[in-house]
């Protein structure tokens, strides 16, 4: 019964008056904090609940795609040289564990990995670096992908912090190319534009271990990702989301989450299923409170948890 689900929305979307959207990157400010959508796919057939056209950036979403693409290029042991994968329980964008010079960033879902991660990818210049994703969300979503110059432009601006960061990563041999080139790589990325219904194409493909008819990724690398979406990728709720949802997700702060059901049902809905949640109101630590809610209760209801 899809009413099922249609409740689910309605209650949830109830919640995003206890969140608030992101205001540090100020045109991320202009969301609107009471809207709420979801799309669930299967390989067959979507569900969509919500305003489905509205478009937003990854922000951090795209922080599982590009280490995974990273990684498809120089291979997982070259990755583990420059980023590792233990959870933090930090901030995303906090610095103080990069203090000691062979300390490297603790995983590719926290700023500084990301930034890390960001300069690995292959290519000289950002764009080129930032095509590698472009080119695969292009192949994979069948569409063409645009950065949302006003969102890059309003981070570029206010990026001090990140900059600090890669600064520290750069003196500590955790940098491949410039700081510069990292950073306008790495907010270029974060501001790639997406509908709900692409998110839930981007978590169906982390569903089905990153092989479809077009794309084919190493299952060792996919493993990896999927491990550090449920170990960091929820902020530091990590532990809590994997708990009490217990499935590969990340989020990012212009309130989109990625949620990912290796197997299982959800009305008509079965096998591997990508779930594309977009509601602007985020919590303390950054995450949609209307996407965690509804994914908390639509795994119970449909007994959807790994564990
Ligand atoms: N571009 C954002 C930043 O670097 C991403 C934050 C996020 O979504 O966690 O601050």
């Amino acid at each position: 019964m899809r009413e099922n689900l249609i409740d689910l929305v309605h209650n949830s979307t109830l919640k995003t008056v206890n969140g608030k959207v992101a205001t540090y990157i100020p045109a991320l400010a202009e969301a609107d904090g009471q809207q709420f959508s979801v799309c669930l796919t299967d390989i067959n057939q979507s569900y969509e609940y919500g305003d489905t056209e509205t478009t937003f950036t990854l922000q951090s979403v795209v922080k599982v795609i590009s280490f995974m693409l990273a990684a498809d290029h120089h291979g997982l042991t070259m990755m583990m040289d420059f980023v590792d994968v233990e959870p933090t329980g930090d901030s995303f964008n906090s610095i103080v564990r990069l203090e000691s010079a062979n300390t490297k960033p603790f995983n590719p879902m926290i700023n500084a990995g990301a930034i890390t991660v960001a300069s690995l990818l292959p290519g000289e210049t950002p764009t080129e670096k930032v095509e590698v994703v472009t080119s695969f969300l292009e192949k994979l979503l069948q569409k063409e992908i645009t950065i949302n110059q006003k969102i890059y432009q309003s981070e570029y601006d206010s990026a001090d912090h990140n900059r600090a960061i890669a600064y520290i990563l750069k003196a500590n041999g955790y940098l491949e190319a410039g700081v510069e080139n990292a950073i306008q790589t790495y907010l270029q990325l974060c501001s790639i534009e997406v509908t709900v219904g692409d998110l839930a194409e981007i978590a169906l493909f982390f569903a089905q271990d990153g092989q479809n008819e077009r794309i084919c990724i190493d299952g060792a690398i996919l493993k990896v990702s999927k491990a550090l979406m449920l170990t960091c990728g929820m902020y530091n709720s990590s532990g809590k989301f994997a708990a009490f949802v217990g499935l590969p997700a990340k989020s990012g702060v212009s309130g989109a989450i990625i949620a990912v059901v290796k197997s299982g049902m959800i009305e008509d809905l079965k096998g591997p299923i990508g779930i594309g949640l977009y509601g602007p109101a985020i919590d303390t630590v950054g995450n949609s409170v209307a996407g965690v809610d509804f994914l908390m209760e639509l795994v119970k209801k449909y007994n959807l948890s790994v564990f």
